[in-house]
């Protein structure tokens, strides 16, 4: 009895050691054929999801930004003549006024890229929270009679979670005719433009280059930092940025040069490539 409890101990080791080193050449193999095919690329943005979620250094950008915004509005409040159309704030939403770092947490946490249908998802809980000195600022321009106009390219059927969103954090303006959600095949510069036939826009807030001219769209890392270079009068004048580390398009066409289809590997090779190191 005891040595037949012996030999189906030794039996079943043996399968479970066959089996563990049999799943182990596959995965060498897959590994050796693909290189990194199984690397978590979203891992990457962990860093950057972590500094937006903890650093005061975050926090003090986003409060710079919005105490030069203010300083700014002030100067146009004190120059505006009544016979002018009314001011304008156009801003962007998304890493601008509200904080999803908790969706991209959750992407890097899972080996996720960007997924439609979980950005609606998490969307739908409303549950985005304000970045610091946002709410204070836009409320400032508010009350002292500055529309504001939510550019967004969040999905058009998003307006309802977006808007439930935006009134549980008390932004002032948040409902159908400030909210301009993107659609199909239109960019921001319609939107933008579409603003400007009633109303004068004295500033652009936005975490993506995008969010102040079209002249940024779909450009190269190198065109978008030329153009950055050219445009340097305007930030912190007319266009007020805030920190985004997590995403954008930065990585999109800079990096990854407009190309969405790039296997993780390709990613990878890509992101290395482009360190300046000595
Ligand atoms: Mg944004």
């Amino acid at each position: 009895m005891k040595d037949l409890i012996s030999f189906k101990l030794i039996t079943a080791l043996s399968i479970t050691l066959l089996s563990f080193s049999s799943c182990k050449n596959l995965d060498l193999k897959e590994s050796s054929s693909s290189g990194i095919a199984a690397k978590n690329i979203e891992e990457y943005a962990i860093q950057g999801v972590l500094w937006q979620q903890t650093s005061g250094e975050y926090k003090a950008l986003c409060y710079q930004a919005f105490n030069i915004a203010k300083l700014q509005l002030g100067k146009e409040l004190s120059n505006h003549a009544t016979s002018d159309k009314p001011l304008a704030i156009v801003t962007d939403l998304d890493e601008t006024l509200i904080d999803n770092s908790p969706y991209s947490a959750k992407q890097a946490k899972i080996g996720e890229g960007f997924l439609a249908e979980n950005w609606i998802a998490w969307g739908n809980l409303e549950a985005a929270e304000a970045v610091p000195g946002a709410l204070e600022f836009l409320n400032f321009a508010h009350q002292n009679g500055v529309a504001i106009f939510y550019i967004s390219d969040r999905y058009n059927n998003q307006l309802q979670s977006t808007i439930n969103n935006l009134k549980k954090l008390n932004f002032p303006n948040a409902d159908n005719e400030h909210i301009m959600l993107k659609q199909k095949g239109q960019n921001k510069e319609k939107r933008r433009l579409k603003v400007a036939q009633n109303y004068k826009a004295v500033l652009f807030l936005g975490d993506n280059l995008s969010d102040f001219s079209n002249i940024f769209d779909h450009q190269t890392l190198e065109s978008r930092n030329a153009l950055t270079d050219k445009e340097r009068a305007e930030f912190g004048k007319k266009f007020i940025v805030l920190p985004n580390p997590m995403y954008g398009a930065w990585l999109t066409d800079g990096i990854y040069n407009g190309k969405y289809d790039w296997t993780p590997a390709q990613k990878d090779s890509i992101i290395r490539k482009r360190l300046n190191s000595y």
